[in-house]
């Protein structure tokens, strides 16, 4: 059948071209193969699938119709106007200063002023009401703190020659945290300034590793839904292709079968959380860990928010499964100190196996005319000072004062586990594995409890896809009393709520609830940008768009 088929395709050609001259031969089959190249491309050789670029493009050009246009800015103009009262509001009315004062300030008037601001905002985060955000205050280690960064506040590991004292600290935060981890001799790193900088420079290590040794140019990464925004993000900056991955519907980590299914020729690195930002569970590290070391790719664990306190959870007595260096397939770890490492803000840890891989990390410019110039972070200079915080804040809790947190935080968010799960009306999402519990509802939009609860002072972090609401338990949480007033809470709200269950939740978070139901995520895209514009209104001047 197929050989006639064949057969057949020289007299169809030649019909084809009957009576034509052969300039025109040349043209049509020129023109039609390029025309092939571009149809190939226009569909397989995407980013996108077809579907997705079709629907952007559809929404591309219906803000072309006046109508819709219109009905799109009307709203984006309305909802500046309320991000930029919020700022008001949020800021109480203080004045703002845009010009630089004629002469100086005194001490005084400066550190007034400095109270003040740090002190604006509805909610009492020193008081805990706040999920995550701030992991630990303790007085006595605020003011180290202060004395630290006085001392260290000009330094800078750029010069190592200058600050080699800056640059020991460094090197011994990461070898410590290297045995945290259960890192052999050749296990390594760099301090960044943030979970964000380790995952992204995680990302370029592996999308450069792949290019020079396997070749490859179109750099996939493979993840679950619920890796954190910064592989995003990083994905964005770095030009590489994210393939999310979903979940396990019982467990909330993520499908070890799909992840295997997601894998190309073009995927540079696996990713794991432990645990993930959303719903606090751990992906299945050992198993993702399996896959790199069968398909030769290296794989990333993301223990940004749990890493300091995982590495203390044995000794702290409970049991969780290895999510380290002691599976052969993990690759590198990000492990955030400003979370549950407790350090001042700004500073992360990037660990990687093998020292080969953190040359991947590196920039170098040998060519410059300022010099030879080699930085092994995104950074140039850094702030010494915030890595002389982060040393000194290991020195001051110590290895037991670590375990004994843990155990109270894993307490805490147990004992609160527990009880939610006893509560009517709401449910849990899989099983936290550490500090974060994610709770759902089917009887009820569960943002009503998150703004009910934030009336009563309590700021909780909204989840979408499906709807919920977290809270990240810190140090903070487990000042006596307070997972009791926080039940007490809830449990008054959801009776409240559970009476009359069809009531639709009102103000931002209905506007959020909203969001997610806009197909056109662009709109979604350019209302968040009136947010972040928010951020840097001065009531002088600036609207968005
Ligand atoms: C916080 C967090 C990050 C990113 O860290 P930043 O310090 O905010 O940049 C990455 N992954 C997880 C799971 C996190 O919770």
């Amino acid at each position: 059948m197929r050989l006639l088929y064949v057969n057949a395709i020289p007299g169809i050609v030649n019909d084809v071209f009957k009576n034509k001259e052969p300039w025109q031969i040349v043209t049509m089959t020129s023109t039609a193969t390029l025309a092939t190249v571009w149809l190939w491309n226009f569909i397989f050789c995407q980013d996108k699938s077809l579907l997705e670029r079709g629907k952007k493009q559809l929404f591309k050009l219906a803000r072309y119709i006046p109508s819709i246009r219109d009905k799109i800015n009307g709203e984006l103009v309305k909802i500046n106007e309320t991000f930029e009262n919020d700022v008001v509001h949020r800021l109480k009315e203080a004045s703002f200063i845009v010009h630089l004062p004629k002469n100086g300030l005194n001490n005084e008037e400066i550190l007034n002023l400095v109270r003040q601001f740090v002190h604006l905002g509805d909610f009492d985060w020193q008081a805990g009401r706040v999920s995550g955000a701030v992991y630990r205050v303790n007085n006595e280690l605020k003011q180290l703190m202060g004395d630290v960064y006085t001392i260290a506040s000009y330094t800078n590991p750029l010069h190592p020659d200058v600050f080699p004292g800056i640059c020991k600290m460094e090197a011994e935060v990461v070898r410590i945290a290297c045995h945290l981890f259960h890192g052999d001799e050749e296990t390594c790193g760099t301090m960044t300034t943030g979970g964000t900088e380790s995952i992204l420079l995680a990302c370029k290590t592996f999308r450069d590793y792949a290019r020079e040794v396997k070749g490859i140019k179109k750099p996939e990464i493979v993840m679950p839904v619920t890796a954190h925004a910064a592989f995003d993000k990083a994905a964005q900056y770095l030009n590489i292709k994210i393939r999310a991955v979903s979940l396990d519907p019982q467990s909330y980590a993520v499908s070890i079968q799909a992840m295997r299914k997601a894998i190309t020729k073009n995927t540079i690195m696996l990713v794991g959380s432990a645990p993930n930002f959303p719903y606090g569970t751990m992906d299945n590290i050992e198993a993702i860990a399996e896959l790199g070391v069968k398909y030769n790719i290296p794989v990333h664990v993301d223990a940004c928010l749990g890493g300091f306190l995982t590495c203390f959870m044995s000794d702290a007595g409970y049991n969780l499964p290895p999510s380290d260096f002691r599976l052969p397939g993990v690759a590198s770890l990000s492990v955030d100190t400003h979370k549950y490492g407790y350090a001042p803000k700004g500073s992360s840890i990037i660990l990687y196996r093998k020292k080969m891989y953190r040359h991947y990390q590196y920039t170098i410019t040998t060519d410059w005319p300022g010099g030879i110039y080699g930085s092994p972070t995104i950074n140039g200079s850094r702030a010494g000072g915030i890595i002389a915080s982060c040393w000194a804040t290991l020195m001051y809790f110590g290895y037991n004062d670590y375990v004994e947190s843990t155990k109270k935080i894993i307490e805490t968010t147990k004992y609160i586990e527990r009880n939610l799960r006893e509560m009517d009306g709401i449910f849990v999402f899989g099983t936290p594995a550490t500090s974060v519990i994610a709770i759902g509802s089917n009887e009820f939009h569960i943002y009503r409890l998150s703004e009910a609860l934030s009336v009563k002072g309590w700021n909780l972090n909204t989840l979408q896809f499906p709807c919920g609401v977290h809270i990240c338990i810190t140090h903070m949480h487990t000042q006596p009393g307070l997972a009791d007033q926080f039940l007490k809470d809830v449990k008054s709200e959801l009776s409240t709520i559970l009476e009359n269950r069809n009531t639709l939740t009102e103000g931002k978070l209905a506007m959020y609830g909203m969001s997610q139901s806009i197909p056109d995520r662009s709109v979604v895209g350019d209302f968040t940008k009136c947010f972040l514009d928010s951020m840097y209104y001065t009531k002088e001047s600036e609207t968005c768009q």
